[in-house]
């Protein structure tokens, strides 16, 4: 029976140490947040993130803006907080309305203030295993495999999902580790290719979106299985492995919810505090 792999604890002993970090900082770090109209998703994040904030030591400034702003006005805000040395970092909450291209406002952001880590210029970075501030999802899965004290050197790692935020910077990460990666995604499951991929993983990591796409019986022996999955199934949240056959036999695998969830705001607050001793430099 696998161990659990729950994001939660590793969360507070990450906590810990960013609170150790600030305390060495000349003043408290500063995000500051945007959020465009009114969401209940987006309001549910802004919620976690203030308080995650505020018990770390980290002021949360948040700024709501109306539902109609146009990018062009929304891009001169974030122009105005860019050219603000008070705040360290900038967050746009998801999702945005209908008028606003998140791939194009988020680049506005200067790369030293972007503490979500998806400026082309941090992501370029991460390819010459140089990138000081991590996408959040990514980030929070490598700090799970680290914490099962795997050693990636040659490990077989299939990373199922291909996605802008979890799959390929989350490969590039994996790779710097000297894993043997492969990345799995619509168009292997189109060849009909996907089990044959998962039945080979030592460490399998899942990012799709599709409750039971991965069956348990798939799952190599004494695999590391990380799903970062999150369906609603009835009232229910799963993830996309089928977690009861699969615990059986993996080594570890995350509990959905309660693995990489827990670990994402706190890697966003990791990368504030990353933010801020960059610019004190
Ligand atoms: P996305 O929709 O951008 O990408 C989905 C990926 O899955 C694509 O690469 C696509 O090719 C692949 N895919 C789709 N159908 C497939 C199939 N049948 N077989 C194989 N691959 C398939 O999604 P995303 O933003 O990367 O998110 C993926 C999942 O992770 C979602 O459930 C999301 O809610 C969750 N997520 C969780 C966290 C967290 O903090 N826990 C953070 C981000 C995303």
């Amino acid at each position: 029976m696998a161990k659990l792999l729950e994001g939660k604890p590793l969360a507070e002993k990450i906590k810990e140490e960013i609170k150790s970090e600030i305390s060495s900082l000349k003043k408290k770090p500063v995000l500051a947040s945007i959020q465009v109209g009114d969401n209940a998703g987006a309001e549910a994040y802004v919620k976690s993130q203030k308080k995650t904030a505020e018990t770390l030591g980290i002021e949360y400034q948040f700024h709501k803006l109306s539902q109609d702003t146009t990018e062009v006005s929304l891009i001169e805000f974030i122009q105005k907080l860019n050219s603000d040395k008070s705040v360290n970092g900038v967050i746009i909450q998801m999702p945005l309305p209908g008028q606003i291209d998140y791939k194009k406002i988020s680049q506005f952001i200067l790369p030293e203030k972007d503490v979500e880590g998806m400026h082309p210029a941090n992501i370029g970075k991460i390819v010459f295993g140089k990138a000081k501030i991590l996408p959040c999802t990514p980030a929070a899965v490598m700090e799970l495999l680290n914490s099962t004290g795997v050693n990636l050197y040659g490990k077989e790692v299939v990373v199922v999902g291909h996605s802008e935020i979890v799959g390929k910077p989350l490969s590039l990460l994996l790779l710097d580790k000297f894993a043997t990666v492969t990345i799995c995604h619509i168009g292997t499951s189109g060849a009909g290719k996907l089990e044959e991929h998962v039945r080979k993983a030592e460490v399998l990591i899942v990012a799709v979106g599709k409750a039971g796409l991965i069956k348990g019986e798939w799952i190599k022996e004494d695999a590391i299985v990380i799903d970062v999955g999150i369906n609603r199934v009835g009232d229910k949240i799963v993830g996309d492995v089928e977690f009861e056959t699969a615990e059986k036999r993996a080594s570890y695998i995350t509990p959905v919810p309660g693995g990489v969830g827990p670990l994402t705001v706190t890697m966003l607050m990791r990368n504030v505090v990353e933010a801020a001793k960059l610019q004190q430099q």
